[in-house]
């Protein structure tokens, strides 16, 4: 056996106790009657109340110390180039300032701001490969950032997206950023590329910067993407009527992104709740941007569609977790055994009007994150960037 794919002897067992709120991220039953997790080589093996769980053997434990644990919270839509630097606003360390916003899974919807980028077909898949492997190989600071996510261009053929899976290609980008802007052509690849697996989605509305440019909601229905990439526009939003020809016509991801139109994204949201849909809802910054890079972009959606959206806020904090995970065919973003323990600790931020965490969210303040944990393993303490957390967990052994 290889040496390093040897199983260590004993696990690493972390446990976690005291936790006053457990938001599991299923839409369908948002809060658990629970206080403690184990966890096992950075998997959930158990989750219950104290005296149900087996704590014996930790190598590791947390007093949560009444605080909140959230799935790590997922970014739909990020443009990454390079380890932990983007050339848009020329940034360095803008991923670990996601981490303190509670961000522990980013999904590129494509490398597009990669200097130069290559949009030939030979040169754009060697391009995806490289970005896949590349940051699967390193996580800044942790997160796990899914890249490798080409923009489909005209000329491209079925044994293309055979030969970017079969190399460990598993996304699309956003359909629409590169040559292939008309309905047919997108339906015919976005189908290549489900028959092998992988997760697509498509610029949604006009365009973000020049050479970008308008997709409606006809093309949107026809291409068939996962995913509906920011349905409420990059920023230039489409009608409130193709918002909801968008929602009403198929049965795909609805992602709202930080950097797009406030008003259609409560639009949006509003339509998929009258649709009895928010399970499609999902959330994204779609940075780096023209609008730059928005550490704390994610919670800030979940607070602003919670209080303005009359969304309970554990359902909100769903659309950030369980319903990407789902919809992203993720092993993440669920408190549920089996899956990988990423979680975020949250509390009410120091001084919020707020009486407890939920309500603070749904009065439109920020939550303070406490710690972030990526595969059983502690990312970070109480966040640099969000407003102080009340109270904050502590790493016991
Ligand atoms: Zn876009």
């Amino acid at each position: 056996m290889p040496h390093d794919s040897a199983p260590s002897v004993s696990p690493a067992i972390l446990v976690i106790r005291n936790i006053g709120l457990l938001l599991s991220g299923d839409v369908t039953r948002p809060i658990l009657d629970a206080d403690t997790i184990r966890i096992e080589n950075g998997r959930i093996i158990a989750i219950g109340r104290a005296k149900d769980v087996d704590t014996s053997g930790a190598t590791s434990l947390i007093d949560a110390h009444g605080t909140a644990l959230a799935p790590g919270l997922i970014d739909s839509h990020v443009h990454p180039v390079a380890g932990d630097w983007t050339p848009r606003q020329n940034q360095l360390g803008w991923i670990d300032s996601c981490l303190h916003g509670g961000v522990t899974t980013m999904i590129s919807a494509g490398e597009v701001h990669t200097p130069g980028r290559p949009r030939d077909i030979v040169g754009l898949k060697a391009m995806a490969i490289t970005a896949q492997r590349s940051f699967a190989a390193f996580r800044p600071s942790g997160v796990k950032v899914l890249a490798g996510a080409p923009v489909i261009e005209p000329g491209m053929e079925e044994s293309d997206f055979a030969e970017l899976a079969k190399a460990g290609v598993t996304l699309l980008g956003e359909v629409g950023l590169g040559g292939v802007k008309d309905g047919p052509t997108a339906k015919r690849m976005v189908a290549w590329a489900r028959k092998y697996g992988m997760n697509s989605t498509i610029h949604t509305g006009g365009p973000s910067i020049p050479g970008s440019g308008l997709i409606g909601a006809d093309i949107v229905l026809e291409a068939d993407t996962d995913v509906v990439g920011h349905i409420n526009g990059g920023h230039t939003a489409l009608p409130d009527s193709e918002i909801r020809c968008i929602c009403e016509g198929c049965k795909r991801g609805l992602e709202i992104v930080h950097n797009g139109n406030e008003r259609a994204a409560l639009f949006a949201l509003r339509t998929a709740r009258e649709m009895g849909d928010l399970a499609r809802v999902i959330l994204g910054t779609d940075s780096p941007a023209g609008s730059g890079v928005q550490p704390l972009g994610i919670l800030r959606m979940i607070s602003m569609l919670s209080a303005l959206g009359d969304v309970p806020a554990e359902v909100a904090i769903c659309f950030a977790t369980g319903n990407t995970a789902r919809l992203r065919n993720l092993d993440c973003g669920l408190i549920d055994v089996g899956h990988a323990a990423d979680f975020v600790f949250l509390d009410k931020a120091q001084h919020s009007a707020g009486k407890s965490l939920l309500h603070s969210i749904a009065l439109g303040d920020l939550p303070g994150v406490g710690m972030t944990v990526i595969d059983g393993v502690v990312k970070s303490g109480r966040s640099r960037n969000t407003p102080p957390a009340t109270a904050v967990p502590e790493v016991k052994q």
